[in-house]
Formats: structure tokens, C-alpha cells, sequence
């Protein structure tokens, strides 16, 4: 039996997770004429600051329009100052094309209606396309700031009839390449949300098939089909296991001979299997409790369980889509807690009952938890590295068993070596 059945442990208590401003710090790259505004407070410009840290010496591509106590007691007209704000903006900067305000925590207390404020705004500057979404902690985890972002993106794409592929998700730019030569020798020309600059978005319509290349885009996956446009169920392209499903799913889609996809396939699969296996070494029969945080965690427990030879604890996400996360959860043996959301003392409690040999966790746990003696993985960095397609999939698993092997070495011990058995 497969997780896909299992019953879902619902948790809907504190939870220790990066809001969705973060998401801004890798969606810039991607929309290289966007200028991410962010409605918010002192709190979020720090945020931003120290989770872009470098791009305070590049030239800036998000800012943030403080709101000031005077706005939060509702006695200055918030809208007047954004309208100021962005005019002021706009005229130093005529290279942006796209702006999106981006909601926050503050912005949302005194119901600041962004929506409003972003129709108003693009109605008013022809060249500029202006959209908004909220990256507000109080409604998102980190990496929904990319979803609610795509999801906005979706209902002013330009309609088509074309047969045509279209991938959603924001991958790192070589990681893209690869996506679109491995497809290429498929014979399929993806276009790619985000599409880069301006009037480079793909259009969408009825022939649109569409594959998620991020497991935390729901929005996005039900913003597309209200287009006419229809999903590709598969896992994630993680791992040499998961890319080929993936590939595989659109080569049927699409019609793609059976030979040909061996052909295009079989040697960086080859390749990808060797690098896993190597990397994975450290990992093999250890145990892994994942916390929920990326929204990563389904599909990298199906990889870490199945080509890793790793045994999950716990597969803990802050959302559950079976629509999206069905073929990740279909290939998951019978085993680990499956939970959605979290109560973090009580998840807390379970992770040290565990003791699993790693937890994969958020920043704010991490610590806490080396120094009870667990060895822990952050989860945000699984977000910003380049881990998608055959290429990377033994980096993912060397992104693992390196917290194995720094701890092992911390003690002098040779890294496959289990600790506990030293101890
Ligand atoms: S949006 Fe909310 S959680 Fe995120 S930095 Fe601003 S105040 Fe903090």
C-alpha cells in the first residue's frame, strides 16, 4: 500500500515558517524588468534586507513602502502615499515594465485593498504592467509567495488554440536549460511561466497542457485551469526516478515515441543514478523526519525514501494537494506519518521522541535542535539551490548526507559510520 491512502495527521496549530516576502529574493531573477514593491512595515524591508543581503550592492529590484504607525491608526490615506510612492518610483526608474505590489502583514491589519490599488495604478501607466499579490505571513508559508505571485500573473497571459507545453515554476537558469534540452530532444518546445521580461509570458488556452516543475503551486495549477488549460499530473522532477516520470507523463501527453524517450533519456538517467548512488552512501537505512516548511517535503521524501534507501519518520508538509502531490504520495511505501500543516511543540515532541539520525527543518528549529544532539538539514536552502533534472540529482542527495558527514567528521569518525552505534 502506498501513502496516497494513508490518513493525513491535520495540524493547524503555531507554525515556524518564512513568510511569502521571501520568495521575491529568487523570483527577480526570473523577471529581470519586474520591481517587487512590498506594502509593509520596518519588519519586512529587514526581512528582504538580510534574506537578499547581497542584492543591496546590486542594483535594487524590490523596495519596500513603509506603512508608519500614522497609517497602521488609520489616520493618513495609505492609497495617496502608495500612488506618491510609485510615481516617485516609475520616474527614477523607467526600466521597470512590471510592478507588483506585494501584500504583508501590516498591509492586510488596516485592509489596505491592493487589488484596487493595482488595477488603479496600471490604469494609469500604459507602459507598465502592475499586478499585486500578498506575501503576508499571516496567510503564507515562504514558497507560496511564488505561487500567489504566478497566480496573479495568470489572468492577464494572452489566449491561444496552439497545442502547446507550458511549465510552471521559477527554476535557476541552468537548471531551465536542461529542462528545455531534455524536452527539445523530445521534440517539445515548452514555453515557461514566468516567461522573463515583459511581454515575454507564455499565453494560455484550451491546447495548453501544463506541467508543474514546483509542488507548491496550487493556485497557479487552479488559475490555469480556469483558462482551459490541463494539468500533467506527475511527481516532481526530482532525482533520476522523478524526472523520468516527469518527462515521461508529457512525452505521453504529447505522443512521443517510446524509443525516442529511451534514446533522449538513458544516458544522462545513467549518469544521474551513478552521482545519486554515490552521494547517497551516507544516507542509506538512516532514518529522516521531515517538518513542514518548502512545501518540497512529499516529493524529496519519495526520493530520499526510494533512491536514497533512507526510512521517513514523518513527511509533514504545510499543504497536502492530492491533485499535485498524488503521484509523489502514490510512490511513498506504507510507513511514515503523513501530516499537513503544524503544531509545532506537538511536532517538536515527535521529532525528539524520534531521534531520527536527520531532520530537515526550518532556520528557527535547526539550532535548537543541533544542540539536543540531532542533526539537522535546512529546508530553505533545498529552495534556493539548483536540485531539479537528472544533472542535479546527486547534488540533492550530496544537499543530505553533507550534515551526516560534517557531524561524523565533527567526531572523527568515518561518515558512514552510524553515529548512534558510536555513541
Ligand atoms: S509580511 Fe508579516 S511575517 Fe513577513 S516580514 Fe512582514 S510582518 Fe513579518
Amino acid at each position: 500500500m502506498s501513502l496516497i491512502a494513508a490518513p493525513i495527521l491535520r495540524e493547524r496549530g503555531q507554525r515556524e515558517v518564512f513568510c511569502g516576502l521571501t520568495s521575491i529574493v529568487w523570483l527577480h531573477r526570473k523577471m529581470p524588468d519586474a520591481f517587487f514593491l512590498v506594502v509593509g512595515s520596518r519588519t519586512c524591508a529587514h526581512l528582504l534586507q538580510s534574506a537578499a543581503g547581497v542584492m543591496i550592492f546590486a542594483e535594487p529590484r524590490f523596495g519596500t513602502c513603509i506603512l508608519e504607525e500614522g497609517d497602521l491608526a488609520g489616520l493618513k490615506d495609505a492609497n495617496e502615499e502608495l500612488d506618491r510612492e510609485v510615481a516617485r518610483l516609475l520616474a527614477r526608474r523607467p526600466d521597470i515594465r512590471q510592478l507588483f505590489l506585494v501584500g504583508s502583514c501590516p498591509s492586510e491589519v488596516i485592509k489596505l485593498d491592493l487589488a484596487k490599488a493595482a488595477e488603479r495604478l496600471d490604469g494609469s501607466n500604459p507602459d507598465v504592467r502592475v499586478l499585486n499579490y500578498s506575501g503576508s505571513g499571516i496567510e503564507t508559508t515562504f514558497t507560496e509567495g511564488e505561487d500567489a505571485c504566478l497566480a496573479a500573473m495568470v489572468p492577464g497571459l494572452e489566449r491561444t488554440e496552439r497545442r502547446q507545453l507550458l511549465v510552471a515554476g521559477a527554476l535557476p537558469d541552468a537548471v531551465e536549460d536542461e529542462m528545455r534540452r531534455l524536452l527539445g530532444g523530445l521534440g517539445i518546445e515548452p514555453v515557461v511561466l514566468p516567461g522573463g521580461r515583459a511581454g515575454a509570458h507564455p499565453a494560455v488556452g484550451p491546447g495548453t497542457a501544463f506541467a508543474l516543475a514546483q509542488p507548491f503551486l496550487a493556485e497557479t495549477h487552479d488559475a490555469l485551469v480556469r483558462r482551459g488549460a490541463r494539468h500533467l499530473p506527475a511527481p516532481f522532477p526530482f532525482g533520476e526516478e522523478g524526472t523520468t516520470l516527469w518527462l515521461r507523463a508529457v512525452a505521453e501527453a504529447f505522443g512521443v515515441d517510446e524509443a525516442l524517450f529511451d534514446a533522449v533519456t538513458a544516458a544522462p538517467r545513467a549518469r544521474a543514478r551513478r552521482a545519486v548512488a554515490q552521494a547517497a552512501e551516507a544516507l542509506r537505512g538512516r532514518r529522516v523526519f521531515l517538518f513542514p516548511d518548502s512545501q518540497l517535503e512529499i516529493p524529496l521524501g519519495r526520493f530520499l525514501v526510494r533512491e536514497c534507501g533512507m526510512e521517513a519518520v514523518e513527511i509533514a508538509s504545510p499543504y497536502v494537494h492530492r491533485g499535485i502531490h498524488g503521484p509523489d504520495l502514490d510512490l511513498i511505501p506504507e510507513g511514515p506519518v503523513l501530516a499537513e500543516g503544524q503544531d509545532v511543540d506537538a511536532q517538536l515532541a515527535r521529532a525528539r521522541g524520534a531521534r531520527a539520525d536527520l531532520t530537515v527543518c526550518g532556520l528557527g528549529l535547526a539550532n535548537p535542535l543541533e544542540a539536543e544532539g540531532l542533526t539537522t538539514k535546512w529546508a530553505i536552502e533545498l529552495v534556493f539551490s539548483p536540485v531539479h533534472f537528472y544533472e542535479q540529482a546527486g547534488d540533492l542527495a550530496g544537499l543530505f548526507s553533507r550534515p551526516l558527514r560534517r557531524r561524523a567528521a565533527l567526531r572523527g569518525l568515518h561518515p558512514n559510520v552510524r553515529l548512534e552505534a558510536a555513541e
